[in-house]
């Protein structure tokens, strides 16, 4: 983490006030301090309709149009810890022969486009950006002793036994509250390694292993065919970002972004909230709405003050956050037998490290470009190697499966985990560990976050999105609906929706 020194100024402009401490720990300074600032009464009348949102992802971006959108007198001031809007839908420009290429480094294509209510695709296309539709199929490159070989995953047995064992476990249990998918994953034996490539609902890598899931929590998910996936061309990133920087040029005078701003604390009453960021500026408003990723949350839960309730604290320990590792790299040339758009899985196996690389080439891009995902607790153990060594290893394996076709450079690479204002992918709900499998409160973890602390301290995120958490769409809606909560708890909007 970033070295947080206390400074001495204390400065008071408009309903910003900056002061002198600014540490995690300093909640108690920053609360007295404040109180001596700024008389009670005063406070209360000068703040009304002045709301605080704290995180640039994509929830805080809708919190913050949510609120501006429906009053013409709220003023919006967000926080942001990084210097960009977006959070973990973000573009890296990486340089693949020569030329500039737009690489998401999370979230990477626009999911469900056709879900009532869905805005990206709509919004893609009002920035003039050009979405591509995801048409890919999934095949296992696999040394059965004889050589390696390209197969359909759907043909593979010992692929069919795992996959129809968790779907077996996830549909024996999705009606009960709170059942682990898979509880005994040893059980699984060799195959336990094609989790990280296969979920209850298809091949796909997840940030987790399934085992790791609620089955309740997963049979939730949103229903329904809602489109194929869309990739964003110029980047999913860019174009979360760019919507962001949209805000200030909509409400010039009522919006205001502070970038770079770690909030370092968070003190609140039934009547104010005070935040604490950056170099020890104090920012008082009437409420305030949290985006933090909820293992940045979980992890700095003394910046509040007072401290969460418990049934939040229990909430957070349910909800955490997988890992999911991106890279690209470049090669000399592609060998014959990888296709456009198919998504092919390779085992790893080596004296350390085990799990499941997935990796393809995107027909937008150019040909001698190959991305690279690995999950759960596979990405986990990558995240905690250096760069080149995740690189060298993959070139090993993929050297083994292809003939050896000369790599030229790493282009990319993310590392979510070890990033401190994510610490992790995106979420999943656990079974809680000092409760009996059958007690439902980590089930209701999403829901228990969605709720308003003193009607001035309202929640959001994609954890917090009940049926479409993990994506950029649910962070949206989540955004969307603790505005619109916050707004009619304020009395300042009437008509509270609070839906997905
Ligand atoms: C590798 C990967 C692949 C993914 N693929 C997809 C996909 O293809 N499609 C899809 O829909 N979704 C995908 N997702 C999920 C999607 O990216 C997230 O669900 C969504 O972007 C989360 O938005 P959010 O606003 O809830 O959180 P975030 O985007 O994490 O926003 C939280 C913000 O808070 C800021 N912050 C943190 N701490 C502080 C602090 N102390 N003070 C101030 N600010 C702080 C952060 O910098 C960040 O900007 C993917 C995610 C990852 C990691």
């Amino acid at each position: 983490m970033p070295n947080y020194k206390s400074t001495t100024r204390t400065i008071q402009s408009g309903y910003v006030t900056h002061n002198s401490y600014s540490i995690w720990d300093s909640y108690w300074l920053d609360y007295i301090h404040c109180s001596i600032l700024l008389t009670f009464n005063s406070l209360v009348s000068i703040m009304s309709k002045q709301f605080a949102v704290i995180g640039g992802g994509a929830a805080g971006i809708a919190a913050a149009y949510t609120l501006l959108e429906n009053s013409v007198d709220t003023t919006v001031y967000l926080l942001e810890a990084t210097n960009r809007f977006g959070g973990r839908a973000h573009t890296q420009i990486i340089n693949a022969n020569g030329k500039p290429l737009p690489f998401d480094m999370g979230a990477v294509y626009i999911q469900d486009p056709d879900a009532p209510d869905n805005p990206w695709k709509d919004i893609a296309a009002s920035f003039g950006f050009q979405t591509i539709e995801d048409t890919t199929d999934y095949k296992l490159r696999i040394n059965d002793g004889s050589g390696y070989k390209t197969e359909d995953v759907t043909a593979n047995n010992d692929i069919n036994i795992f996959s129809n064992c968790i779907n077996k476990g996830f549909e024996a249990n999705k009606d009960y509250d709170n059942k682990a998918i898979i509880s005994d994953p040893g059980a699984l034996g060799k195959m336990s390694s094609f989790a990280l490539g296969i979920s209850t609902y298809g091949s796909f890598t997840e940030s987790a292993e399934p085992w790791q899931y609620l089955a309740a929590d997963r049979a939730r998910e949103a229903s329904g065919n809602w489109g194929n996936n869309l990739f964003v061309r110029e980047g999913y990133g860019k174009l979360v970002q760019r919507y962001g920087e949209q805000i200030k040029k909509k409400y010039p005078d009522r919006f205001y972004v502070t970038f770079n701003a770690l909030v370092t604390g968070i003190n609140y009453t039934d009547k104010f909230v005070v935040v604490t960021y950056g170099d020890g500026y104090l920012l008082s408003v009437s409420a305030c709405v949290v985006t933090l990723p909820v293992s940045v949350l979980e992890r700095h839960q003394r910046m509040f003050n007072p401290l969460l309730p418990q049934p939040y604290v229990t909430a957070l320990g349910a909800l955490r956050l997988g890992s999911y590792k991106k890279m690209a790299v470049q090669l000399a040339s592609i060998p014959d037998a990888i296709e456009d758009n198919i998504n092919y899985y390779l085992y790893e196996i080596n004296d350390t490290t085990r799990g499941i690389w997935q990796f393809y080439r995107l027909s937008f891009y150019p040909d001698n470009v190959l991305v690279i995902h690995a999950s759960g607790d596979f990405a986990k153990a990558l995240d905690g190697l250096p760069d080149d060594e995740v690189y060298n290893m993959f070139c090993a394996s993929f050297d083994k499966a292809y003939d050896s076709q000369g790599f030229v450079q790493l282009l990319g690479m993310s590392n979510w985990s070890k990033n401190p204002y994510a610490l992790g992918a995106y979420s999943y709900t656990a079974p809680l560990p000092d409760l009996p499998i059958s007690d439902s409160t980590a089930y209701k973890a999403r829901s228990q976050m969605r709720k308003a602390i003193d009607n001035k301290l309202f929640f959001a995120g994609e954890a917090l999105s009940l049926q479409a958490y993990a994506t950029v769409h649910g962070a949206y809606w989540s955004g969307q609906d603790s505005a619109i909560n916050l707004l009619h708890k304020q009395g300042v909007y009437e008509e509270g929706s609070s839906s997905t």
